[in-house]
């Protein structure tokens, strides 16, 4: 069972991590079945700049993917999402590691194409929950969007969704649009299709176009304009459902896109990230199809090991690791060490780094204090020193180590 307070102690501490990730995605493959316009990888739109065949093969071993979920589970994992560069369905293992995440105590998601979507498969493995990355609301947008699929694909996946819906123990299903040039426009009609099928969620994000070769999707500033409505007419129809209106998932980040001066650029984020503490470096971590851990969605250029050469409990509690966990939440983003990150362009990950900050700020000060003892027992029984001052604590978040912590301890897992 993950302790949500360890985690919050680690950022206190400002490099340690005293527990594993709690949410944690893996690229079981890079292989796919379909060529999405605005795929980093896979675009027809990439031409010289598409990834090299032996990259597109890449996938985890069956074997060393089931002994990566045994040790997440034991460091207190508590959600596995298979994503990422290809289409998690091709793996040959796909339902297999499905059913190993759930027998370890852990919930299984998926966010996936669907084109290979089974629903016997997905309600027998006891799939959690399905994100459906479709970018469409009807058949033809759908294959003009996917270029390598008619429109049947579209339908197939439609009556899938309607089957998985009918199950007995039906995921949780959100539909995933990324949106650009060739979609905008029906922003409200993918959120109609969203309610016809009475699916939990829709979730909209930005185009992140490969440089040279797939800017021409980004949003012109009266297309972001037209988004915005788009988005005020949507939560009025949201509201005008209640209850049982399809949530719009992380959506205050989209409308921060939207609303960005340099999105027209591809900067989306500049100007938001810095003004919130990165702690991905507690709750988070994505392994790649090569085995590569790497400590957020944007950093594959910044691996800290690999699973397939080290067990990941090493990588993850490595000083190399914690190098990254601490300059992560002192530096700015424009420092070298991020180079490569590109942070300002679009974090996958705000939404992490708010909620964290979010449960920070939840604690109040009995049960920051209390965190603060807590180290203090941790660190004497390490026989350690306390961490310098300069960590969260000095951006608002957390007391600095040296504050009393004559509180009685709490248990600040449940103000967590
Ligand atoms: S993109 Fe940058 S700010 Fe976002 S999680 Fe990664 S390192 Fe942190």
């Amino acid at each position: 069972m993950h302790d949500l307070g360890l985690d919050l102690m680690g950022a206190l501490h400002g490099e340690k991590a005293f527990i594993g990730p709690e949410h944690v995605v893996v690229d079981i493959t890079n292989r796919c079945n379909t060529n999405c316009i605005a795929c980093w990888t896979y675009s027809p739109l990439l031409r010289d700049k598409a990834a090299p065949v032996s990259w597109k093969r890449q996938e985890i071993p069956g074997d060393a993917a089931h002994r990566l979920m045994d040790d997440l589970a034991v460091l207190g994992t508590r959600r596995v999402r298979f994503t990422g560069g290809g289409d998690p369905i091709l793996h040959p293992q796909f339902y297999s590691l499905i059913r190993r995440i759930k027998s370890r105590g852990m919930r299984a998601l998926v966010t996936t194409n669907m084109i290979k979507a089974d629903t016997e498969k997905f309600a027998e493995a006891g799939i959690d929950e399905i994100t459906a990355s479709l970018w469409a609301s009807n058949p033809t947008t759908y294959s003009r969007l996917h270029p390598n699929q008619g429109p049947a694909t579209f339908s197939r996946i439609t009556r899938v969704l309607e089957e998985l819906r009918q199950t007995a123990r039906p995921p949780v299903m959100t539909l995933a649009n990324v949106i650009n040039r060739m979609n905008f426009h029906e922003m409200e009609e993918m959120y109609e299709y969203a309610i016809d099928l009475g699916v939990h969620a829709v979730y909209f994000t930005l185009v992140d176009p490969v440089q040279g070769a797939t800017e021409g999707l980004m949003l012109t500033d009266e297309e972001r304009h037209f988004g915005l409505q788009a988005i005020e007419r949507i939560q009025a129809r949201q509201k005008s459902l209640g209850e049982s209106a399809p949530l719009l998932d992380n959506v205050g980040e989209f409308t921060g896109r939207l609303s960005n001066q340099e999105a027209t650029n591809g900067f989306y984020d500049a100007g938001r990230i810095d003004e919130l503490p990165c702690t991905i470096g507690w709750n988070f971590c994505r392994i790649l199809a090569d085995g590569d851990v790497v400590p957020c969605c944007r950093a594959v250029m910044l691996p800290l090991g690999n699973i397939i050469e080290r067990p990941f409990k090493e990588i993850w509690f490595a000083l190399k690791y914690n190098e990254f966990r601490e300059k992560a939440l002192k530096l700015k983003k424009d420092d070298p060490y991020f180079e490569e990150v590109q942070c300002y362009r679009m974090c996958d990950n705000l939404m992490h780094n708010r909620q964290f900050a979010d449960r920070l700020d939840g604690l109040g000060d009995p049960g920051r204090g209390a965190l603060q003892t807590r180290l203090r027992g941790y660190l004497d029984a390490a026989k350690e020193p306390p961490p310098e001052p300069g960590t969260v604590a000095e951006k608002g978040s957390l007391p600095p180590p040296d504050r009393d912590g004559s509180e009685p301890p709490a248990r600040e897992e449940g103000a967590a």
